[in-house]
């Protein structure tokens, strides 16, 4: 166990935001490709690091910042002003799909709100708008009063877009831009099919969605999945490579096997025995990159207490308070990029429980490190 490194005394405890802001966000519009509409996800811009930075480090870190801490209670709601608001059988479609989602057995949980300040999900259903989310944590960086997802088409009949958009709420990127994919594009066919009318994509709206690729650390060392939620409808014409998708590609639909298997790596289901930690008692983190563990503290008198880390991990640290069975949120840290380390100091009451969620972001060659309770 190495020294506990305690955090600067200046640096916020509250905020496990990247940093980003309304102003630098941009949405794509408009998303017909003949009588099939695609999603179009948001530009966001990517988070930098200092120069010099370990690019290894700062690919894991940037490929994992988008989980979220396992057992958190994901809160979602509709918005119900005219512009925004969606037909009771799209309202009732986008909740089966959140079912769908938890019924693969994750220990993510999701609950329904009717106020948009206390929910992190955001939904409306702006016509012309297009289907789109943002990316797991990345939903955290939107005001309030936004979206953080859209169906700008009518979804009544359209229950892959559901699932479809909640992967990506649930971290999940397109499939077909899979490095592992060795697809290779008849790059100006699908330029030209999606600028056309009535789609009308610009190119770098094609390049975002379709064309680039991700950076291998962020899809986990999968392999491609044609049959995966997150893969489009590919048109005859664009796929050069493999071959035997030269003619198009049309998933089969709902949640494949491999999506199933992801989202339950990294939301695995509640375990049963968490462990305990004792007052000043450190105890060793031994998850690898992208996974998390769990702890609970029950302290034994009412007093300040700092939660935090040890050692050259990166991580996000969350604290919540078991009430009802359930976890609420307290507050949470990210240490991420920095040599610092993820660290909590809160007021905590006798007797009542609570959650230590640790995310480890980034792991470094034979890093070691642990989680401590102080007074
Ligand atoms: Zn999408």
């Amino acid at each position: 166990m190495k020294k506990i490194t305690p955090k600067s005394k200046s640096t916020k405890l509250t905020s496990t935001k990247p940093k980003a802001t309304k102003s630098t966000v941009t949405r794509s519009k408009i998303k017909k490709i003949g009588s099939k509409s695609f999603c179009a996800m948001p530009v966001v811009p990517i988070r930098e690091f200092p120069s010099g930075f370990d690019p290894r480090r700062a690919s894991v870190i940037l490929s994992n910042s988008a989980k979220w801490a396992n057992m958190t209670v994901l809160k979602y709601c509709f918005f119900t002003n005219a512009n925004w608001k969606g037909s009771a059988a799209e309202v009732s479609i986008v909740r089966s799909a959140f079912n769908t989602w938890k019924a693969i057995g994750i220990g993510l949980e999701f609950q329904e709100m009717t106020d948009p300040e206390e929910a992190e999900i955001r939904i409306g259903f702006l016509r012309g708008d297009g289907a789109w989310s943002y990316v797991g944590r990345e939903i955290l960086t939107i005001p309030s009063t936004d979206r953080t997802m859209n169906f700008g088409w009518d979804i009544s009949s359209d229950f892959d877009t559901a699932l479809h958009e909640i992967g990506h709420t649930l971290g999940l990127h397109h499939e077909h831009q899979n490095p592992n994919a060795g697809i290779e594009w008849n790059e100006e066919n699908v330029y030209r099919d999606l600028a056309q009318p009535p789609n009308s994509w610009s190119r770098a709206t094609t390049h975002h969605n379709i064309l680039k690729k991700l950076n291998p650390a962020e899809v986990d060392g999968s392999n491609w999945d044609p049959n995966s939620i997150m893969e489009y409808n590919l048109a005859p014409g664009w796929v050069k490579k493999p071959e035997q998708f030269s003619n198009g590609l049309t998933p089969v639909g709902g949640l494949s096997s491999d999506d199933k298997t992801w989202v339950k790596k990294f939301y695995p289901p509640k375990r049963k025995i968490i462990p305990e930690l004792k007052l000043f008692q450190s105890v060793e983190i031994t998850a690898a990159d992208g996974l998390q563990e769990d702890f609970y503290f029950i302290p034994k008198v009412s007093k300040k207490y700092k939660i935090q880390t040890i050692g050259k991990l990166d991580t996000v640290m969350v604290l919540s308070e078991m009430i009802g069975g359930r976890p609420v949120y307290l507050s949470g840290d990210d240490d991420s990029g920095k040599d610092l380390n993820s660290f909590i100091e809160m007021r905590l009451i006798k007797n009542r429980k609570y959650l230590i969620n640790i995310r480890i972001l980034y792991r470094p060659a034979n890093g070691s490190g642990g989680i401590v309770v102080t007074k």
